[in-house]
């Protein structure tokens, strides 16, 4: 094993290591105890059922994890990457299109394996705890419009990074930057009108006491706002949500329909002034930016690796090239990762409470928000008591309690 190869694997080790700690700190505070502020909408029998969902998730994702590193491994060290370099270039259609095959084989080795998890969470644990809305129907047809929409969307873009790679030099980077950045924003432009149809169906919200609340609301911050949509979320679940979608005239806010139903006018209303709030406070457009900055980072660092021998003699490679540099580089770049994942969380988690104290502010009460963080995480069966470090690995929301904590202080100013 040379150095690059020592890096990724203590990687792989040190990442497992982390998370099992935190996993384990996390399942030991589960307190048989309901937290004072939750008894309104928890019953023991309820908050039972919420920490068994948290002990079946941790050891399916064990289980999960663990398989897929194991794959990887013996993949890797039984010189499955250089194999499957012979394979491809046997066809003799040049770089680009032998790394998309390179690439596509990869990716679809990849899916297929993680597709019994995937119906296992589906279909057995979130069954079990009631969660599960997916029909078979629904599950496959989601699975042939993604591969569809990767084929359109994804395969063209990494082609053109591919050819940029291959031709343009030291310039290649900042051309990628630049190309993948554009699309990227037009995709997310189109994506409310073009794409999320595709999966679910949006409606415009009904005449009606919910409607007027939402437009009086959005005047009253100066929020230009033509539409509200709901959305079929419990086509697939009962958990619920809101969020935002797209910007300039493609921007939306969409409601679940099971939001809808378990929620007042004014709990709905806190929800979506905490919506509103991230946009006010542009929050949604500094973390674009921040994605822009990193990309733009990582396709440079991927310029000064792409042709390192050392990066290729890590997975025992016999010829160097665009397609594989790119695959190595990312599993090298990791670690970076890692870090940047822990850095943009501690963001978000910020954000929330501004959001929080945004809505709280502007709609002159407390009460809703917290009522309808409270439903929310009885309904979805949040964690109540997640241990700070697992929090600090992979929150990007604040634990409910401390957002209630947070949200009753404002009220006390
Ligand atoms: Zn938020």
């Amino acid at each position: 094993m040379n150095t690059i190869a020592i890096i990724i694997v203590v990687t792989i080790i040190l990442d497992l290591i982390l998370n099992g700690i935190a996993d384990i700190l996390n399942l030991k505070m589960l307190k048989t105890e309901l937290p004072e502020a939750f008894s309104d909408v928890y019953d023991a029998d309820r908050y039972k059922k919420s920490q068994e969902y948290l002990r079946v998730n941790t050891r399916f994702g064990w289980i999960t994890s663990i398989f897929s590193i194991a794959v990887i491994l013996v993949f890797w060290f039984g010189r499955g990457f250089p194999l499957l370099d012979q394979w491809v270039r046997a066809f003799e259609k040049g770089p680009v299109v032998t790394g998309l095959i390179y690439m596509g084989v990869l990716v679809s080795f990849k899916a297929l394996i993680s597709l019994p998890f995937d119906i296992y969470a589906t279909f057995v644990i979130e069954e079990r705890f009631g969660f599960n809305k997916t029909t078979w129907k629904t599950f496959i047809l989601d699975r042939v419009k993604g591969l569809v929409l990767s084929l359109i969307l994804g395969v063209p873009l990494l082609a053109g990074v591919l050819a940029f790679f291959e031709y343009s030099g030291s310039n290649a980077w900042w051309i990628c930057w630049a190309v993948v950045t554009f699309v990227m924003l037009i995709i997310q432009f189109i994506a409310p009108r073009w794409i999320m149809p595709l999966f679910n169906k949006f409606d415009l919200i009904e005449d009606g006491e919910l409607k007027n609340a939402i437009m009086d609301y959005a005047k009253s911050i100066k929020f230009s706002l033509k539409n509200v949509f709901v959305m079929d979320g419990s086509k697939r679940s009962s958990k619920s949500n809101a969020f935002f979608a797209g910007f300039g005239k493609n921007r939306r806010i969409v409601l679940f329909d099971t939001l809808i139903k378990e929620h007042s006018v004014s709990e709905l209303i806190a929800v979506l002034a905490h919506e509103m709030g991230h946009y006010k406070k542009k929050h949604i457009f500094q973390a674009m930016v921040i994605g822009i900055l990193q990309m733009g980072v990582m396709f440079f660092l991927l310029s000064l690796f792409i042709s390192y021998q050392g990066l290729f003699d890590a997975f025992y490679m016999e010829q160097k090239s665009v397609y594989a540099g790119m695959i190595f580089f990312g599993m090298l770049y990791s670690p970076i990762d890692f870090f940047v994942g822990i850095f943009m969380q501690m963001f978000s988690r910020k954000n929330e409470y501004t959001a929080d104290r945004f809505a709280v502010e502007t709609t002159g009460k407390a009460k809703p928000m917290i009522d309808a963080l409270k439903k929310l995480s009885a309904n979805n069966l949040t964690n109540l008591v997640p241990h700070p470090f697992y929090v600090f690995l992979n929150y990007s929301h604040p634990p409910m309690l401390e957002r209630i904590d947070a949200i009753s202080k404002i009220k006390a100013v």
